[in-house]
Order: C-alpha cells, then sequence, then structure tokens
C-alpha cells in the first residue's frame, strides 16, 4: 500500500532511506534544514568502509587508556566540561567493549557493513554517480613493528572470518605502492574492497537527485515539532505544517531534539571530529590512515582532506582547534602537505549509542514513527544499507537482514 511518509533529515543516512521509500512507490517528502549532505555527511573522511566488520570499541589495553586519560596522544581527546554528561554512557560504551559481548555485537554490525557496497552500488548506478567512485582501498600504516605485527594479525582474522580483501604490505611494499610517504615506516594493511568518495557531501547530492527525478520531494525546512495525530502525524516546520502517515527520523546528531518531548531518550553520545583541505603536491595515490597516530589523509576533489580522530564534547559546545594542529603537525612530517586551502576547517559529531549499533526500526510507542540514527564512524558507509532495511520495515516487506538487533526497544520504552 502507497503511504505519505516524511523523512526528516537528508544526510546519507535520511537521503538513502527516502530513497528507498520512493523507489518501493510511496509518496515521499524528504526535509532538511540545509541541503542535502551537508551536514555530517559531508566532512567525514568519505571512505565506504568494507573493512570495519567490527564496530571501534572502548580502548582495552591499560597503557591506552592511561593515554587518552591523562591527555597524551590526539586520535581520542575529552573536553572536561562534557563528562557530567557522557560519563554514564561512555561507561556504558566501555562496557560493551568487552570482548566477549563485542564478539556479539560484531556479528551485527558486520551483517550491515558486509552488504555496504552492493547497496552503495545500487544508488551509485542510479544515480550516475561513478566518477565520485574511487575503488582502489586504502591503507593503515603502521609505525612500529610490533603494532604492524598485531595488525596483520587482525587483518587475516577478520580477512577469514567476514571475506574482506585485506592485503598486508612490509615497509618496501609500502614504499613502492605510496612513494609519497616520506617516513620509513614498518608496514600497512591495504583494504583493498573499500571505497573512497572524491566527494563525500556531493555523493549525497547525487543521490537525492536521482531521488527527486524518480518523483520524490524534498522540502528545506527546520522540523520544530512532531505531533501524533489519529490518523498519522503533523510536523510543525519553518515552512508550515506538513502531514504523513509514516515519519523516520533520521537527524544524525541531532536525532534526540525532536524526541524529547514525546519521552523517548536514547543514550548517544557524539564523538566529534575536524577536517581540513591542504594545497600540497602530497603525492598520495590513495587515502592513508596513520593508525597509531589516528588521523587520515584523503585525496578529495577540494585537496588533500585531513580528518582527525575523536574528540569527547558536547555536540554544540564551541570547536577546540588543538586536535586538528596536532594531526596537522604529524602529517607534515609524513607528507609533504602544502598550505591549508582557503576552505574553512570543520567540524562534525558522530552519532553513537553505548552498544555501537545503529538504531532502526519502529518507534515502540508511536505508530508510524520510525528511527534511523546512531550510525557512528560509519553512518556514510551504512546510509543505503540502513535506508534499505528501513524502507522495508515500513513497507512491511521482510527484510533482507533481521532488524531485531538494532530494535530501539533495547535504549529506550
Ligand atoms: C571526522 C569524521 C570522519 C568520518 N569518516 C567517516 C567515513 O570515512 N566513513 C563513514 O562511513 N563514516 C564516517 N564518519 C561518520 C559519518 O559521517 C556519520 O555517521 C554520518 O554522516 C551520519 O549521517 P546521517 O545521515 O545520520 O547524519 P547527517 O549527515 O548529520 O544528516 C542529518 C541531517 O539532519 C538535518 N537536521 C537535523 N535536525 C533537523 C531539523 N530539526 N529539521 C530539519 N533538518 C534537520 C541536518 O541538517 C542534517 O543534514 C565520519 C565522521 C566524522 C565526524
Amino acid at each position: 500500500m502507497t503511504k505519505a511518509c516524511v523523512v526528516i533529515g537528508a544526510g546519507m543516512v535520511g537521503t538513502s532511506t527516502a530513497w528507498h521509500l520512493r523507489r518501493r512507490g510511496h509518496e515521499v517528502v524528504l526535509i532538511d534544514r540545509g541541503e542535502p549532505g551537508q551536514a555530517t555527511s559531508f566532512g567525514n573522511a568519505g571512505l565506504v568502509q568494507r573493512e570495519a566488520a567490527e564496530p571501534y570499541p572502548f580502548p582495552r589495553e591499560w597503557a591506552k587508556i592511561w593515554q587518552v586519560a591523562t591527555g597524551q596522544g590526539f586520535d581520542i581527546v575529552w573536553r572536561a566540561s562534557a563528562l557530567p554528561h557522557v560519563l554514564t554512557r561512555v561507561l556504558a560504551y566501555a562496557w560493551h567493549s568487552r570482548s566477549d559481548r563485542h564478539a556479539r555485537l560484531s556479528r551485527s554490525y558486520g551483517a550491515l557493513i558486509a552488504a555496504c557496497i552492493t547497496e552503495h552500488e545500487a544508488l551509485v548506478r542510479s544515480a550516475g554517480a561513478q566518477d565520485l567512485i574511487d575503488t582502489g582501498g586504502y591503507r593503515k600504516i603502521f609505525r612500529t613493528a610490533a603494532a604492524f605485527e598485531r595488525a596483520a594479525q587482525d587483518a587475516e582474522r577478520l580477512a577469514r572470518a567476514w571475506g574482506i580483501d585485506n592485503r598486508v604490505e612490509d615497509g618496501a611494499v609500502l614504499a613502492q605502492r605510496e612513494p609519497g610517504l616520506q617516513q620509513s615506516l614498518a608496514g600497512a594493511i591495504h583494504h583493498a574492497s573499500t571505497w573512497s568518495v572524491l566527494d563525500p557531501g556531493a555523493l549525497v547530492q547525487r543521490y537525492a537527485a536521482d531521488f527527486l527525478a524518480q518523483g520524490g520531494q524534498f522540502l528545506r525546512a527546520e522540523v520544530q515539532a512532531l505531533q501524533p495525530k489519529a490518523q498519522g502525524w503533523s510536523l510543525r516546520t519553518s515552512q508550515g505544517l506538513v502531514q504523513a502517515h509514516e515519519v523516520v527520523v533520521a537527524q544524525g546528531p541531532w536525532s534526540q531534539d525532536l524526541l524529547k518531548p514525546l519521552e523517548y531518550r536514547f543514550p548517544m553520545f557524539v564523538k566529534r571530529g575536524y577536517h581540513q583541505h591542504y594545497e600540497g603536491a602530497h603525492r598520495l595515490k590513495g587515502p592513508v590512515f596513520d593508525a597509531q597516530k589516528g588521523y587520515l589523509l584523503v585525496p578529495m576533489r577540494a585537496g588533500l582532506r585531513l580528518t582527525t580522530g575523536a574528540e569527547l564534547a558536547l555536540r554544540d559546545a564551541a570547536p577546540q582547534p588543538t586536535q586538528l594542529a596536532q594531526a596537522e603537525a604529524c602529517a607534515r612530517a609524513l607528507v609533504t602537505l602544502g598550505r591549508p586551502s582557503a576552505l574553512p576547517a570543520w567540524m562534525g559529531s558522530r552519532p553513537c549509542m553505548p552498544d555501537m549499533l545503529p538504531v532502526m526500526g519502529p518507534a515502540p510507542r508511536h505508530r508510524g514513527l520510525w528511527f534511523n540514527f546512531g550510525h557512528g564512524h560509519q553512518g556514510f558507509t551504512l546510509g543505503p544499507v540502513a535506508g534499505r532495511l528501513l524502507a522495508e520495515m515500513v513497507s512491511g516487506e521482510p527484510g533482507f537482514l533481521d532488524p531485531a538487533p538494532y530494535a530501539a526497544t533495547r535504549l529506550a520504552s
């Protein structure tokens, strides 16, 4: 049966959800206060991470925990002002990261990741966006032999468990494959089946344009409130009232904002991150993750994009330039970085759940309300998978994956 659907949030997750709903014949309005793909899905590292079958756990080695707690390093940093608000969530994250629980959660996470390339492929083909995709994979580089050895063992384990194309390269091979790296390194893992996107925001815009070409509608408006009605929903927006049978909340890190009045409280917290572009003759052939330092360098249309690791801070607190500055100093020794481009530095927030799984499915207490948020470190990767799963649920189709592990009821009632 055709339904009138509204999707709130035109990031990678919401746009892909709208695309899949429209494909199934529903009347769909995608709403965003900005243009599609201009928030978190704009500023990320643009990797479609086929290799990320297991979600990133809270650090498990005491030495690492001590390093983060005492503010050494810059891959994970934290702001004291955030602690009273996020401490219990972060402790729950640490608890879910215990190896037995993490192994169990990884089965549900890996099932989503396993579908990421096929699901992006369907949208890329339909949207004619092949020119934005680099299928050459990406490299995690290691500075010490011990870290490289551990990573190589883990890469082989993951390759066996999840059918991922991981290739181990020693220092000499790495130097040949990436001659732009100026330091002598122990080696790299080449994740050959991962994609990198040359302009992440533009990819979301192409998917959105394809959705419009198929008869979907886009409304540029701020959604201010959600009100359940006898039949469906009424949305108060900056452009007036909008009515719908079904409403999908896909607002990324803002997904809690409209749900509080409906008394849904999720233990979401954010890991913020930064990027800056550089205009140098860097000579990198593909993306490089400096694994022991915790930042990424990704060749993009706008220049070489440097993205940082995680900053535990309040979503709306003022940006702190230190993490980006430290990563930049480190990257300067690794490659010819050049000068920062005229594009401004960017900050965004990864929407994270303590159990590392996204929330995808029906609202526990309201008919016609659906959730699709909390995709953490891999929301850009998972958008089309999440969009398909949610559209199947709204349409009453059997899901291509069992949606039970991602249900909202595990975190909120
Ligand atoms: C530094 C960094 C690097 C990253 N690298 C990667 C990567 O390489 N690969 C990967 O898979 N993931 C990566 N991520 C994570 C990824 O970017 C996010 O998980 C993903 O973009 C979330 O997508 P989304 O659609 O849920 O949210 P968003 O892209 O934030 O979209 C939410 C949308 O909702 C809109 N909105 C919010 N509230 C309202 C309202 N009231 N009314 C109207 N509109 C509203 C916003 O304007 C926004 O457009 C990275 C994140 C960061 C910060």
